[in-house]
Order: structure tokens, then C-alpha cells, then sequence
């Protein structure tokens, strides 16, 4: 298929053997996912330090890629780099080396098999809405009508974002 445009949510929350922090993590999965196409912005690494002596740090940061990778094909290569981060399937609350959502891509709403584009959660989190509005802050959700900064905006102030209607 021709070029597309993803935005691509990338997280970690637990130290690598060889990476290092979460941060390093991250980094290193940029690195990963140039091999599929070409990440033409990053947005910074934002970490957000443990609370506790027990607790995890987190890194989140947003990129976008072009590729010529349909959506399904592309959720299978983001799979194979996150199992080769060492992420084990079924990893979904806890602790996890990587994880690597596709949230938009150019063509609108995906009806094929694999991911739900646009990601069905990420209106709701920040740590993916934050990252996103470094890169693409006028990248409109298909769905709601509404661009990314007007989503984080809404979450900010507690704005329900009603899906079914574009105005809201
Ligand atoms: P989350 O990313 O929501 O925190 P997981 O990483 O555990 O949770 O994802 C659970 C499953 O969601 C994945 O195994 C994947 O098959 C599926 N999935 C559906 N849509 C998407 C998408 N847009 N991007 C990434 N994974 C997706
Ligand atoms: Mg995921």
C-alpha cells in the first residue's frame, strides 16, 4: 500500500538489562521502530519519576512514523519488537519493558483485522494525550472530531468526550 502517517504511543515503566531506565527504553525503541518505516518527529521523553522506594518510574513520548505497512501488519511488527524487549503477553497492568500503541493513523477509523485505530482508550490517558501534542497537536481524532489538543484539553479540565457526537 501507499505511505501512511501513525502516531505511536510509546511507554515504559520497568528497567531493561541492557537499556537501562525507562527512559533508555524508549529511546532504544525509537531506535526499533525506524527499521519500519521513517519517524519524521519525536516528541521529548517524558519521565515521571517512582513515588516510592517500590514504585516504578514511567516514560512515555509520542512519534510519528510513516510507513508503508498497513495497520495490521504494523501491530505485528510493534509486537515482535516489544517481545523482543522482553515484554511476555499478558503483561497488561503490571510492570512492562515496553508498549507500543498505534493511536492514529492518516486513514481515518481502521475497519480491518487487528488494532482498533483510533486507539479506543487514548482520549481518556494523559500519558499519551501529553507526548501527542508535542508532535501533533492538530491531528483530528476521526471519531470525535476533535483535534489532540482539544482532547487533552477537555481531559485537563474533566470534559467527557462524547464519541457519538462530533460537537460536543
Ligand atoms: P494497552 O496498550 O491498552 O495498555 P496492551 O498493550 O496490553 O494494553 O494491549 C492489549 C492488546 O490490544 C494488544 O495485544 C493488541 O492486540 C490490542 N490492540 C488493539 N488495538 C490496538 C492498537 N491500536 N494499538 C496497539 N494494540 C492494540
Ligand atoms: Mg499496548
Amino acid at each position: 500500500m501507499g505511505k501512511t502517517s501513525y502516531a505511536i504511543a510509546i511507554g515504559s515503566n520497568r528497567r531493561h538489562g541492557r537499556h537501562g531506565s525507562p527512559a533508555a527504553v524508549v529511546a532504544a525503541a525509537v531506535q526499533a521502530l525506524a527499521a519500519l518505516g521513517t519517524v519524521d518527529s519525536l516528541s521529548p521523553i517524558r519521565s515521571t519519576p517512582a513515588l516510592g522506594p517500590a514504585g516504578r518510574g514511567f516514560a512515555n513520548a509520542a512519534a510519528i512514523l510513516t510507513s508503508r505497512l498497513a495497520p495490521d501488519a504494523l501491530l505485528a511488527a510493534l509486537k515482535r519488537i516489544e517481545a523482543e524487549f522482553g515484554r511476555r503477553p499478558g503483561q497488561r497492568w503490571g510492570p512492562r519493558v515496553i508498549d507500543l500503541d498505534i493511536i492514529l493513523w492518516s486513514g481515518g477509523p481502521w475497519g480491518g483485522p487487528g488494532p482498533t485505530v483510533p486507539h479506543p482508550e487514548f482520549r481518556k490517558r494523559g500519558f499519551v494525550l501529553d507526548p501527542l501534542a508535542d508532535v501533533a497537536p492538530g491531528w483530528r481524532d476521526p471519531l470525535t472530531g476533535l483535534t489532540v489538543r482539544q482532547l487533552r484539553h477537555r481531559l485537563r479540565r474533566g470534559v467527557p468526550v462524547d464519541r457519538a457526537d462530533p460537537r460536543s
